[in-house]
């Protein structure tokens, strides 16, 4: 049954008026953009409107950017429609399908449709798709529409709804030939914006959390009741702040500080980020308990995604992390980089939905003029090799002159087909290869991907890097405690299953030992590892093991036998000693070799005495042996998660010459994480070969370097590979 106050809410909504305009439309029309408010209802109503007009809809398809908006609006949804999410309402996100035999409305990220297309272009299964949240651009997004005006002629009776929370959407419809855009009017009250005085303060990235702590609190003090949307940019700093700001508020004399205490007197405090548990907590959506002030930390999640109602008042940091293309590596990376105007309009508004409201931005109106006026869609910032790769697959031969809304630069294109060619996954025409088809079954990128099909057919490692593909799949493997002495107890716990290599066979060591004490929460808490995590790698790990075997790549262990006999027999006695899993013997070399196949280029070199590296390029770059620690090349510091991190003295710093690293975290300095010690013989060949077909393009921030440039330059050289290849045809 679903509660009277379900569907008082439902018929509350902005949408509601409309519903039966908005019925009409989409009966009409089978292109069509709609465009609200956030918060008006788009998302949890629209889809819910047509399963309870339109008979002869079997399956609806909707898109979300984001896995955890894809898992909170089906909950609230199946909810609101009376039944248990996973029947007629449920979700599907890479790695967790929670739809059945029953399911007719499914969310789900766009990246798994995108998939689903790549497998079959008719998406025959859906009468109705609808790209939600198109105004957020991401890369699967804006590849969607590039394959969905192929399926709109193949399919012209599928009902294709793209949804959108700003304005600007001419484009949307431009590209969907000229279709109707439905506009839903909204409601939204004045918003009072405060800015801050000092010009200086976006620059200041150190210091944000701190002053959005003292903001918050400020307006706690100061502000009548209402709750508070803080904008961060990540899960450590929201947690910072959900840390001090309670500390704070614990010193607080209500009477002589707070200057509303009769309405207020205290605050609840939640955190949202990316992974699951912070929106499973319903209370996020609920309202505060009475004389409390509801204060609420998250990322960017909350600006149109995820609608917290009740909000009066907003900090916005001005900052976000976003995925940057890194040209060094033809990597991409996750910076903080400020904002557009857009988006801070966005933020403010999340404080008018109810009510008149207030924004307190942490820059000035100075740096807000600075900003740019739209955020920068990500297929025009972000590494295509992953796309790249599924549209071969498709059999989409001309991808530079694939109908994108706003194509990317062509020399990421280039970038990425020639990469692809390191990697091997096409030939020097351009044409997918029997690897680059193995690594498409994959959800993975191609790096990872290329690597599990290396370890299967050429180290025979395939068990162990599963394993370990699995685990870098997954964030927060480890638990931070709050108190220092619980941190440093979680240090040492943590010593067990470092691994003299590195970080890869640590992920490895971590997950085995799991496995061996039959998945134990007590033993998981003990050592401070997140039980949840690891048991989604172990899923993880599953699922990738099928997909292997579904397509013959055999699965084969590096685990070196009849090491250690004795001891395994003994190994209920000896549970208690330490390093014991550290001591099960593995062909270490193969599985670092096999992950050097695609990571060579996250290479980095010693300063010859200092704890700090170089990647490869700028290495090679200086010429110099001994770099000056204080030149402008880019300085990698091992990351203190890292076992490898010189404190832990797991390897003496001397005997570390060549590294490898998974991925890069810019903070104030560049931290590699997850490292692993390697030889350069592995991988001196491909870096030749990198070198010639790839330096010459990665340094993409040279503005002069045009294409013709950069075609003189490859002729120049007299390398027929070299030549051949950044000839690529690109039929
Ligand atoms: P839009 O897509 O137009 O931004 P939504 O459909 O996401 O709007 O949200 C409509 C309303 O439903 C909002 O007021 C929001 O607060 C509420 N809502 C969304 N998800 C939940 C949830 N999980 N629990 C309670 N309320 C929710
Ligand atoms: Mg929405």
């Amino acid at each position: 049954m679903v509660s009277a106050s379900i569907i008082k809410q439902r018929e509350s909504l902005p949408i509601f008026p409309y519903r039966q305009e908005i019925i009409e439309a989409i009966r009409q029309e089978n292109l069509l953009v709609i465009i609200g408010e956030t918060g008006s209802g788009k998302t949890t109503q629209i889809p819910q409107y047509i399963l309870e007009s339109f008979e002869d809809v079997k399956f609806i398809g909707v898109t979300q950017p984001r896995r955890i908006a894809a898992i909170t609006v089906s909950t609230r949804v199946s909810e609101e429609h009376g039944s248990k999410l996973g029947e007629v309402v449920g979700y599907s996100i890479r790695f967790d399908d929670c739809t059945s035999s029953k399911t007719r409305l499914r969310y789900m990220t766009d990246g798994v449709l995108l998939r689903e297309a790549t497998l079959d272009p008719r998406l025959e299964q859906y009468n109705v798709i609808i790209v939600d949240e198109a105004h957020e651009r991401t890369l699967e997004t804006d590849v969607l529409f590039g394959l969905l005006k192929t399926t709109h002629i193949l399919r012209p009776e599928l009902k294709i709804l793209v949804m959108s929370a700003t304005l600007n959407v001419e484009k949307f419809s431009d590209f969907f030939n000229s279709c109707p855009i439905f506009v839903i009017p909204g409601r939204t009250y004045n918003v009072l914006i405060n800015h801050h005085r000092d010009a200086r303060i976006i620059s200041l990235k150190s210091t944000f959390v701190m002053r959005a702590v003292e903001t918050a609190l400020y307006i706690h003090c100061q502000e009548q009741p209402g709750d508070i949307l803080v904008f961060l940019t990540g899960q450590g700093e929201i947690e910072k702040a959900c840390r001090d700001l309670l500390d704070q508020e614990a010193n607080l004399n209500y009477r002589k500080d707070v200057k509303y205490a009769d309405e207020v007197r205290g605050i609840v405090v939640y955190p949202i980020y990316a992974t699951l548990e912070t929106l499973e907590q319903k209370a996020v959506f609920e309202d505060p308990p009475r004389y409390t002030r509801k204060i609420i930390f998250a990322t960017n999640i909350a600006q149109t995604s995820v609608t917290i109602p009740g909000i009066k008042y907003v900090v916005d940091s001005g900052f976000v992390k976003q995925k940057s293309y890194d040209p060094t590596t033809g990597m991409d990376a996750l910076l903080v980089v400020p904002i557009s105007q857009a988006a801070a309009t966005q933020r403010a508004g999340r404080a008018g939905r109810t009510a008149p409201g207030k924004a307190y931005r942490l820059y000035s109106r100075e740096s807000f003029e600075q900003m740019e006026k739209e955020t920068i869609p990500e297929i025009q910032r972000s590494s295509l090799l992953g796309t790249v790769l599924s549209l071969k697959k498709m059999g989409i031969r001309d991808i530079l002159n694939f109908e994108f809304i706003d194509p990317p630069d062509p020399l990421l294109v280039k970038n990425a087909l020639k990469q692809l060619f390191l990697l091997e996954a096409i030939d020097d025409k351009g044409k997918l290869t029997r690897l680059g088809d193995e690594m498409s079954i994959f959800p993975l990128s191609p790096f990872l991907s290329r690597v599990l099909v290396a370890s299967s057919k050429e180290f025979e490692c395939s068990r162990e890097i599963l394993i370990i593909v699995a685990m870098l799949s997954v964030e927060e493997i480890f638990i931070s405690p709050r108190s220092e002495e619980k941190q440093f107890e979680a240090g040492e716990r943590r010593k067990e299953f470092y691994h003299p290599s590195g970080d890869h066979m640590t992920l490895l060591n971590i997950f085995e030992a799991y496995l061996d004490n039959g998945y134990s929460r007590e033993w998981c808490k003990e050592r401070y590892l997140n039980r949840r995590t690891l048991t989604m790698a172990k899923n993880i790990r599953d699922q990738l093991r099928e997909l292997m075997l579904k397509h013959d790549l055999p699965i084969i262990s590096c685990r070196i036998k009849n090491e250690d006999k004795i001891n395994d027999n003994n190994r209920s006695r000896k549970r208690h000693r330490r390093n014991s899993h550290a001591d099960t013997k593995y062909d270490t070399n193969k599985i670092l070799e096999a992950f050097s196949t695609s990571y060579y280029i996250n290479l980095a070199k010693r300063h010859s005495h200092r704890p700090l590296f170089y990647h490869y390029a700028s290495a090679r770059a200086s010429d110099n042996e001994d770099i000056d620690a204080n030149s402008s090349l880019l300085a990698l510091h091992i990351s203190s998660t890292s076992s490898l991190f010189p404190d832990n003295k797991i390897v003496r710093m001397e005997d570390l010459d060549w590294v490898m690293y998974h991925n890069v975290l810019y903070t104030n300095k560049a931290l590699m994480k997850v490292i692993s010690k390697v030889k350069i013989e592995w991988v001196e060949e491909r870096l030749k070969l990198f070198e010639k077909l790839v330096s010459v393009n990665l340094d993409g921030d040279d503005d002069e370097k045009n294409e013709g440039q950069e075609n003189e330059n490859d002729d120049d050289d007299d390398d027929d590979k070299f030549k051949a290849v950044t000839n690529i045809k690109i039929e």
